[in-house]
């Protein structure tokens, strides 16, 4: 089976995440859940592909990531592809991009940071040239791909 089969190969509604390095593959799965996901999931990993070498890839029938699922994955790793199926028509199809501002969804890094000594949500800057994550209240900065998530 080719890599293309698999990708399009009967879903009539859901979502594909493609383009996974193979070494964050089960990060994405359990970030996303889907252990607990009733529908069929394809996990596929060490696929080839022409621009990464090996790659993962993740099928999931009827279900659909909310912005926020797809933040929490441009965290972890940017860049990879998401193609949404409905009724076997691809209806989208884009790079998951890490947003502008991320809103309670990174841990600071910095332990006397007041976001982590009070009941209150983390807000982070994205410097997507740099790489980097900025702490609002500190100033604090990680690197894209290092970052642990609350
Ligand atoms: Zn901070």
């Amino acid at each position: 089976m080719k890599n293309k089969d698999l990708l399009v190969a009967a879903l009539q509604n859901g979502s594909v995440i493609d383009h996974i390095p193979t070494d964050k593959l089960f990060t994405i799965v359990k970030l996303l859940e889907l252990e607990k996901c009733d529908e069929p999931v394809t996990i596929g990993n060490n696929l080839e592909s022409s621009k990464m070498g090996k790659k993962g890839l993740i099928k999931v029938s009827d279900k659909f990531f909310t912005d926020e699922d797809l933040s929490r994955l441009a965290v972890v790793c940017p860049n990879m592809r998401l193609t949404v199926i409905r009724d076997y028509e691809v209806v989208e199809k884009r790079e998951i991009v890490l947003p502008d501002t991320l809103t309670n969804l990174v841990k600071c890094a910095n332990p006397v940071c007041i976001t982590n000594n009070e009941p209150m949500k983390t807000y982070f800057e994205v410097d997507k040239l740099k790489g980097l994550v900025r702490c609002h209240y500190c100033g604090k900065t990680q690197k894209i791909g290092k970052i642990i998530l609350l």
